[in-house]
Order: structure tokens, then C-alpha cells, then sequence
């Protein structure tokens, strides 16, 4: 496989309503490293991470409720993607609680690196920014 260090770390960000301040907040405590990578994201959280820093490299996908949720879980499968942060909100009914699921669950049948917080965020990007043995990359 490529070494993460020869080309573009890819990077899933996706955040429930209730958590969508709190991804653009960490977004840019994290400019710098985030700058270096290609951001994927549903809909709705990738517009305000763009729109908040026009300056990232961001792709949106469908909104989480419309498949966007979905669109991530198929680049895992086909590994297409190196971590995912996904800020879920804990205490709220979802309708497309099945696609939160099943995106988690994709996250850890791949073992890809996956946070739904910020310390584990903040863990994964300085890991992955220090990581040159791993051999999964
Ligand atoms: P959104 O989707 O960024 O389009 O709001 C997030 C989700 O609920 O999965």
C-alpha cells in the first residue's frame, strides 16, 4: 500500500447539528495539519467547514440524512479514506440513526481511525502526522 507520507492523507469530517460549531471550532485549531490533507465531508458540515476556511481543500458530499452518511461509509470499503471524525450527537434521536450505524461499523470492520471527540481527533491527526511506521499506510 502507499505510504501515507508519499501522498495526500484523506480525512472524512462529518458533525450532527448539535455538534456543528464544535467541528468548525476544532477545524480551525487544526488549520495547519488540515491544510495538508483532502477533507471529505456530508453536506451540510462540509459547507460551513468551506465557508468558515475557504482556504481547505474540502469535497462535499450528499447531507448525512440524504446518503452523505452512505457516500463515506462506500470510500471506507474501498479505502479511500485514512481517518474519519465524526461528531455524533449522543442525545438525540436520529432519523438516519441506521446510517450512523452502519457508518461506525464500517469505521471498525476497516480499522480505520475513527474519533467522535475532539481529544481522539486531536490524537489521530498528531498520529498520523508523526506516523511513518505504520504499516497500514
Ligand atoms: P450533514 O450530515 O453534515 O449534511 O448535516 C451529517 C449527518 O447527520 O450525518
Amino acid at each position: 500500500m502507499t505510504s501515507l507520507s508519499a501522498r495526500t492523507p484523506r480525512f472524512a469530517l462529518v458533525a450532527h447539528d448539535a455538534r456543528k460549531d464544535e467541528i468548525v471550532e476544532w477545524v480551525g485549531l487544526q488549520l495547519v495539519p488540515l491544510s495538508g490533507m483532502h477533507v471529505f465531508s456530508t453536506g451540510t458540515t462540509g459547507s460551513l467547514i468551506k465557508t468558515a476556511f475557504s482556504e481547505l481543500n474540502v469535497t462535499c458530499l450528499k447531507s448525512g440524512p440524504l446518503g452523505g452518511d452512505q457516500q463515506i461509509g462506500a470510500m471506507i470499503c474501498q479505502a479511500e479514506l485514512d481517518a474519519l471524525i465524526f461528531f455524533v450527537d449522543p442525545l438525540s434521536p436520529m432519523p438516519h440513526d441506521v446510517d450512523v450505524k452502519a457508518l461506525t461499523r464500517l469505521a471498525t470492520v476497516y480499522d480505520l481511525p475513527m474519533a467522535c471527540s475532539r481529544s481522539t481527533a486531536d490524537l489521530i491527526v498528531d498520529g498520523l502526522l508523526g506516523e511513518k511506521t505504520d504499516e497500514r499506510f
